[in-house]
């Protein structure tokens, strides 16, 4: 409710899972940096984009949990470890660059998987792995509550991608209410929806992580009006600038908003950064 956005820890050390590990930029010198920033900011919940729609959250109760995990898309942090310890994965859709790594970290890591019934079937996940929901589902894990909400886009997944793609299910969001943290709605990818009223309504969400690129989702100026129906106080734009077809940019949104009048800030976090909330 309160959130305030206290930091944004440009991405010279990150530590996933108590693995801690420096960006292929960084000076040897500054392997100090690696320094734990999960204890330097307990108690706060942190968010690290690993560029595109994938993010790892942490929650101050412990939760971690991955969004859309394509870890290896081309903003990725180079170098950066993967999480070795994910008590959840939650998938928005079938897509290549939303599942992602998905089953290579459940299997990694024993993390259960969420996502639309037809997606998770298709995954071939271990059976006590595989959470096959829908819009409208609300889930726990540790101090987080998530619920899955409508997307509008479509969905479908291909194992192999040489094979055709099957039928994925509707496509998700997910709002995760964290004790004593923010509310956070991932939106998946999507066109800007009526219904994003009714989640401002119902789950009060103080950040949106925001689809801007356009072509396949919102752009800039479809998200602006997402941002006025949400009321969130913040917005961290992602799915954009991944491929040249994705040319919705922050400064664009930042114009679209200011159109609108709308306050709400803009965060934009490097690939790899962690942004304290
Ligand atoms: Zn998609």
């Amino acid at each position: 409710m309160r959130t305030k956005l206290m930091a944004v820890v440009a991405g010279a050390a990150m530590a996933f899972g108590g693995t801690a590990a420096a960006q292929g930029t960084s000076a040897p010198g500054k392997a100090a940096a690696t320094k734990a920033p999960a204890a330097a900011s307990r108690g706060k919940t942190e968010v690290t984009w690993w560029g595109h729609a994938a993010f790892v959250i942490r929650s101050p109760g412990g939760a971690v949990i991955a969004i859309d995990p394509w870890l290896s898309n081309p903003k990725a942090p180079k170098g950066a470890a993967q999480p070795e310890a994910l008590d959840a994965i939650l998938l928005t859709h079938g897509h290549f660059d939303h599942v992602g790594e998905a089953k290579a970290l459940a299997e990694k890591t024993g993390a259960r998987v969420y996502g639309s019934f037809e997606l998770i079937n298709l995954l071939g996940l271990p059976e006590a792995q595989a959470v096959g929901a829908n819009a409208g589902g609300t889930f726990q894990v540790k101090d987080v509550t998530f619920h899955l909400v409508e997307a509008v886009h479509s969905s479908s997944y291909a194992a192999d991608p040489k094979s055709p793609a099957q039928y994925a299910g509707a496509p998700l969001g997910y709002v995760l209410e964290i004790d004593k943290g923010p509310t956070l709605y991932h939106a998946g990818d999507t066109g800007p929806f009526e219904g994003m009223s009714l989640i401002a309504t119902q789950f009060k969400p103080t950040v949106a992580l925001l689809p801007i690129g356009g072509h396949f989702t919102m752009g800039p100026a479809e998200a602006a009006q997402a941002v006025r129906l949400l009321k969130v106080k913040s917005v961290i734009p992602m799915h954009y600038g991944t491929f040249p077809l994705l040319q919705g940019t922050p400064d664009a949104l930042t114009g679209e908003l200011k159109k609108l009048r709308n306050t709400a800030k803009v965060v934009v976090p490097e690939p790899g950064a962690t942004t304290a909330l």
